[in-house]
């Protein structure tokens, strides 16, 4: 769409804001603006985002956010993943920093909050305390870490792998995106290098937290109708690749009996797999969101159907038990149309708590804005559950309108952002008080 509804965006945005939340040197006309300029990068017809990972809109939302940290008067780097941070000197600058941010990446034509409000929150941060005077005791980073929804290469959460030193490099290079193009071709289009990817792995003795703000995906806000909630443990997604494998043939010349279609197997297959995640646990889900038919012509049975699966649950056992149980499922449909099936795991992310101390640094930092404390956990996988492995990590959800995310239709209100930011706030100032 045209840049009027990006203007719409910010117009909505302030309309209704709760003009109580400008203070403390948080600025709702700054965030709601720096909403709406993220937004034009990539805009969608349907008004949606497109910034998929190591794309070049990916990156013109870095240097828009880079430069934004400057002006705030951070010291800026890139590292060789992509990923930006914004440093700022604590009184004991040489103490391990705190962390705050997000992703700026999106699925195609998804909505404008989710990533970006942890990354602008992060800055609105820094942005209150050069109003107010106010310099942390530890230094305080701002962060965006690179293609965290995996739209690019069916992964994600790459920067903050590479980040951890958890990024296999051989596997990695054999990626190939949505356009045919390797992993190793697309950094070199993005300005990196494969052979350097490596390096982001960061000492992690140099982290003392990480925080991130992040829209909550779900209704559980909605439903309990407060602003923010406080985010007690991540459900890790497990991402398969099955391949079902039949036989190609011409559509004119082969005999309906004796074909071995794959697709017709895999559509069974589909339809089976909403039934199977209430047989292991009543948080578990799974979906299937991708399929690749082989070889795609009209008139060629299919012989080739890649379906890619994403399986979540917030404990380890269940989420093995599913897999299992779709397995079971691609082994009997195979089996009955007398054609096979392969897989491959393409991603698993375990399932991550939120340590006590820092939900109680958290619960503090809600009630200072006079909230009700809410707990939930986390459907969605995020960049914190990756540090989370590593260092002292944790969570604030903002409301979504109706739950909707990944979609042009996602929403949060400015007044709800504000929350999220004063809650954030309060949270990091807690923890510099902790020596
Ligand atoms: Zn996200």
């Amino acid at each position: 769409m045209t840049n009027t509804s990006i203007k719409e965006l910010q117009h909505l945005l302030l309309e209704n804001m709760d003009a109580t939340l400008n203070r403390s040197g948080v600025s709702g006309t700054r965030l709601a603006f720096r909403l709406a300029e993220l937004a034009k990068i990539g805009l969608t017809e349907e008004n949606g985002s497109y910034r998929i990972g190591y794309s070049l809109e990916e990156k013109a939302a870095k240097e828009l956010v880079a430069n934004w940290m400057e002006e705030a008067g951070l010291k800026v780097r890139t590292d060789s993943a992509g990923n930006v941070f914004g440093r700022l000197a604590g009184r004991q600058d040489h103490m391990p920093s705190i962390l705050s941010g997000s992703h700026v990446d999106s699925v195609p034509n998804g909505g404008h909050f989710d990533g970006p409000l942890g990354v602008l929150a992060a800055l609105e941060v820094v942005e209150a305390w050069k109003e107010t005077g106010y310099q942390p005791e530890f230094p305080y980073e701002v962060v965006i870490f690179s293609d965290e929804e995996g739209a690019r290469f069916n992964g994600g959460l790459t920067g903050s792998r590479a980040v951890v030193g958890d990024i296999d490099m051989e596997k990695q290079v054999t990626l190939m995106d949505l356009n045919g193009d390797d992993f190793t071709t697309v950094i070199k289009n993005y300005g990196l290098a494969a052979e350097s990817f490596t390096d982001a792995s960061r000492d992690l003795a140099t982290i003392k937290a990480y925080i991130e703000v992040h829209i909550e995906q779900g209704k559980v806000l909605e439903k309990a109708n407060v602003p923010v909630g406080v985010v007690t443990g991540i459900a890790g997604p497990l991402w398969l690749k099955i391949s079902i494998i039949g036989e190609a043939g011409h559509a004119g010349n082969t005999p309906m009996i004796g074909r071995k279609d794959a697709l017709v197997a895999a559509g069974e297959f589909i339809a089976a797999i909403p039934l199977l995640p209430s047989t292991v646990s009543d948080s578990a889900v799974a979906t299937i969101g991708k399929v690749e038919v082989h070889p795609n012509g009209v008139n060629v049975i299919p012989g080739k159907v890649d379906l890619y699966v994403d399986v979540r649950d917030i404990y380890t056992d269940t989420v093995e038990q599913l897999v299992e149980a779709i397995l079971a499922k691609a082994k009997e449909i195979t089996q009955k149309y007398e054609i096979t099936f392969d897989y491959e795991q393409t991603l698993k992310v375990d399932p991550f708590l939120v340590k006590e101390t820092l939900i109680e640094t958290l619960t503090k930092a809600v009630e200072k804005e006079g909230i009700k404390p809410v707990y939930l956990p986390s459907g969605a996988g995020h960049d914190a559950m990756i540090l989370g492995r590593y260092i002292p990590t944790a969570m604030i959800f903002a409301r979504s309108k109706n739950g909707v995310s990944h979609n042009p239709l996602e929403w949060t209100s400015l007044s709800d952002c504000l929350h999220a930011v004063h809650v954030l706030k309060n949270a990091i100032e807690k923890l510099n008080e902790n020596n």
